[in-house]
């Protein structure tokens, strides 16, 4: 079974190895919300609700500016 990363920070599956680093650990980004480290998570029932709190703090983020 293929084991899915999802993005901390906003529960996204677009995270990438960013290769070309300096850094001799790992390092991941993601193409959504721009987080960069070496914490990715592997738990998609996490993520989800990651993904459900991000979501809802775009949407109140783009309701105030209107
Ligand atoms: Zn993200």
């Amino acid at each position: 079974m293929k084991k899915l990363k999802f993005c901390p920070k906003c529960g996204s599956t677009k995270i990438y190895w960013a290769s070309g680093l300096p850094q001799l650990w790992s390092i991941w980004e993601c193409k959504e919300c721009g987080y960069r480290g070496a914490f990715v998570i592997e738990d998609s029932e996490s993520a989800a609700k990651i993904r459900e709190i991000h979501l809802k703090s775009v949407e109140k983020e783009k309701a105030v500016k209107g």
